[in-house]
C-alpha cells in the first residue's frame, strides 16, 4: 500500500491490539476505502480522515441511536460523516459543514457513490455563521472541526439537541498533549482540555471519554 491507514501519532492502542481490532471488526466499504486512499493521495493533512476503526465506531454508536438528525461540524473529505449516515432512521438527514470549499468536489462525488447525497445536507463556510441557519433538532452532533471553537460549537449547538440526544467530540486526547501542565499548553491543546472540564462539569449531560484513538467525548443531554 502507498499510504499509511493508520493515524500512528494519534493511536494510543498498542499496534498489535489495534491490528487484532480491525481484524475482527467490520471491514470499510470499498467506497470508504477508495476515499481513504485518495485522501491520502490528493489531500493535505490526510490524518485528520477519520480512518476505519474510529469510522465503524461512529457507524455502530449511529446504528445503536438511529438519529432522525445528525450535525456533523468539520466534513473534511466525508469519511467521517458516510459512517454516521449508515444509521440514520429512513427519513433521516445529516447535515455536514465545513469551510474548506476546495475540497466540494470531492466530497460531493464521495456522497453520491455512498449513495447518501440525498440524506446530506452539506454546507460550506464558517461553522460559527452557518449552525444558527439551520432550523432542525439533532440526535447526534459530532464536534470534529477547528479545536479552538469546540466549547463555542457546544454552546450553539446545546438546544439543538433533542433530550437523550449525543454531542460527540473527536480528538480530546490531542496525541495526549492535554495532559502537558496547564501553564504550557499550547493555544489547541488548552482548548480541548477546557472542553473536556466544561463537559465534565455540566450537570445538564452525562458523559464518558472513549479513548478511542484520538479520544471521543461523548455527552448525552439528560
Ligand atoms: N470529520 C472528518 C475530519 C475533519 S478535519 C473525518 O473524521 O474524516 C477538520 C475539518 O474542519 C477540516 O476539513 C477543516 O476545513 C474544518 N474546519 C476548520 N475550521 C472550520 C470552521 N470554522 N468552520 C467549518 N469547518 C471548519
Ligand atoms: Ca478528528
Amino acid at each position: 500500500m502507498y499510504f499509511s491507514a493508520k493515524n500512528t501519532d494519534m493511536d494510543f492502542l498498542n499496534p498489535q491490539i489495534e491490528e487484532y481490532a480491525l481484524a475482527h471488526s467490520q471491514d470499510e466499504s470499498e467506497i470508504l476505502k477508495e476515499l481513504n486512499r485518495e485522501t491520502y493521495a490528493k489531500v493535505m493533512m490526510p490524518r485528520m480522515l477519520s480512518g476505519h476503526l474510529q469510522g465503524r465506531v461512529l457507524s455502530m454508536l449511529s446504528k445503536m441511536i438511529r438519529p432522525k438528525n445528525i450535525l456533523e461540524i468539520g466534513t473534511y473529505t466525508g469519511y467521517s460523516g458516510i459512517c454516521l449516515a449508515e444509521g440514520l432512521a429512513d427519513d433521516g438527514k445529516l447535515y455536514t459543514i465545513d469551510i474548506n470549499e476546495e475540497l466540494e468536489k470531492m466530497v460531493r462525488s464521495y456522497f453520491a457513490k455512498a449513495g447518501i447525497d440525498k440524506k446530506v445536507d452539506y454546507r460550506i463556510g464558517n461553522a460559527m455563521q452557518l449552525i444558527p441557519s439551520i432550523n432542525a433538532m439533532f440526535d447526534i452532533v459530532f464536534i470534529d472541526a477547528d479545536k479552538e471553537n469546540y466549547s463555542n460549537y457546544y454552546d450553539l449547538v446545546f438546544d439543538k439537541v433533542n433530550k437523550g440526544g449525543f454531542i460527540i467530540a473527536d480528538n480530546v486526547l490531542w496525541s495526549g498533549k492535554v495532559l502537558d501542565n496547564e501553564s504550557k499548553m499550547d493555544v489547541d491543546t488548552k482548548a480541548i482540555y477546557n472542553y473536556s472540564k466544561k463537559i465534565n462539569t455540566d450537570k445538564r449531560v452525562e458523559n464518558l471519554l472513549l479513548p478511542v484513538r484520538d479520544g471521543l467525548m461523548i455527552a448525552r443531554k439528560l
